[in-house]
């Protein structure tokens, strides 16, 4: 063991289970990748007023989470508490939306740091792949969103996931909403932190996990009965084409989310199995984000799915991702002419496209093949002294047991058959 941990709040990933985790991102990126959606990269940390002004000045994630500091060039950062104010930060400086082509549709994947509580299913840096469609209102976008992300989930054998889905209104009836909420907070009986709250942004009291706060909002009037016309058609919209592709959702009237720049659709992924941190994924619209950090009106949505949920939800489940041998074939060597050929052999199979590892570090004929045994290799290749002098090599199926001697010129071409 080393002096040095890794940080509180984080944790490594490590052979095998690491593995997993690149599938679930493959698996998340793929129905994204088939739909028309660009993979984009942004950098892990940008200014710190890009995620004052997007994310919003009274969330937590803002308040107490962000990863804030000073360069020595006096520039102010933050590492990134989320992805998308960062993307649309990207498309709107490289004039993605000025290509003519709209909407601009983008997929990312990377790690992502909050100063939480670390527990169960949160931790302080993590992982997740997004996708955001930017300068477009319509529904049918918000619904592919929708359900891409349930193709990805059901793709990796997940079903005890929910969709939670709601509107959050627009710049027209929000605001009506709001003081109705406002005038409904301020007569209850709540601490001074959480007042101020209901004054900068109300809606986010709802979400408070409080229970003494939770019983108090059983009255507290729900947006859904002050959307305007044009909300409700909207959402009414997205819900059938929702439900027309087969997938299954619950209207929850009370979900918001912790992120200011969502209006009108909002919706999350809930997982049963995953206890207080059961949030596997979330998005929505964000119709006023570009404007809030200087761009024009780009009205947009998109997602952004936990990795790290993700493979939790798959352990509560007991799924088991069949997971391709990273390693066909294991080269055993005996001696030290035999290392020579047997490691140009490798060169040249893993040149051809077959997966190979080698015993290295001139172990032994057991050990060896122990090391064999361990790499999940379907195959071993077993070169000795007398196997040289024959031009042969010894090929070993590690599951049969089954060993026959393979000319050593034909060795290559024998194995790239038998693997297909
Ligand atoms: P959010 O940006 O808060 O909507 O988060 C989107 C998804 O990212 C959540 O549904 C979680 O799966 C994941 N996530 C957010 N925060 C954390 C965290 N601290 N630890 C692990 N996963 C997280």
């Amino acid at each position: 063991m080393s002096t040095f941990k890794a940080p509180k709040g984080t944790y490594d990933l490590l052979p095998p289970d690491s593995a997993t985790y690149l599938a679930v991102r493959e698996a998340i990126a793929a129905p994204l990748r088939g739909s028309g959606y660009g993979y984009i990269e942004t950098p892990g940390f940008e200014s710190v007023e890009l995620f004052a002004r997007g994310v919003g000045e009274s969330t937590d994630i803002v308040t107490k989470e962000m990863y804030a500091f000073e360069t020595k060039g006096g520039d102010r950062l933050a590492l990134r508490p989320e992805g998308t104010a960062s993307v649309l930060r990207a498309a709107l400086e490289a004039n993605l939306h000025k290509a003519g082509n709209l909407p601009v549709k983008l997929w990312y994947s990377g790690s992502y740091y909050r100063y939480e509580r670390p527990q169960k299913g949160r931790y302080r840096h993590f992982s997740q792949v997004g996708a955001e469609a930017i300068g477009a209102e319509d529904p049918a976008l918000d619904a592919e969103l929708i359900i891409l992300a349930d193709q990805a989930y059901r793709s990796l054998g997940l079903r005890n996931f929910r969709i939670l889905l709601n509107s959050l209104g627009d710049k027209e009836c929000r605001p009506v909403y709001r003081e109705a909420l406002q005038t409904f907070l301020r007569g209850l009986d709540l601490d001074e932190d959480t007042l101020r709250r209901a004054e900068i942004n109300p809606l986010r009291v709802l979400d408070d996990k409080r229970e003494s706060v939770q019983k108090q909002l059983g009255d507290a009037p729900l947006l859904r009965d002050y959307l305007c016309d044009a909300c409700k058609a909207y959402h009414e919209e997205v819900r059938e084409l929702v439900t027309a592709a087969g997938v299954v959702f619950e209207d929850d009237p009370k979900l918001v989310r912790g992120l200011d720049y969502y209006t009108r659709t909002t919706f999350e992924f809930v997982h049963d199995g995953l206890g207080s941190q059961s949030a596997v994924g979330g998005g929505g619209r964000y119709d006023g984000l570009s404007e809030m950090i200087g761009g024009p009106a780009l009205p947009s949505v998109g997602w952004a799915l936990g990795v790290d949920r993700t493979v939790l939800a798959l352990e509560a489940e007991g799924v088991e991702l069949e997971l391709p041998a990273t390693t066909s074939v294991f080269a055993v060597p005996l001696g030290d002419e035999a290392r020579r050929v047997l490691f140009a052999k490798v060169t040249e199979m893993r040149k051809n496209g077959v997966a190979a590892d080698f015993a290295y570090g001139g172990k032994g004929l057991k050990a060896a093949m122990k090391a064999a045994n361990r790499s999940g290799a379907r195959y071993a290749l077993i070169l000795g002294e007398r196997d040289i002098e024959q031009g042969v090599v010894q090929l070993k199926d590690l599951e049969s047991g089954e060993q026959t001697a393979v000319g050593m010129n034909e060795i290559v071409a024998e194995l790239e058959s038998r693997l297909g």
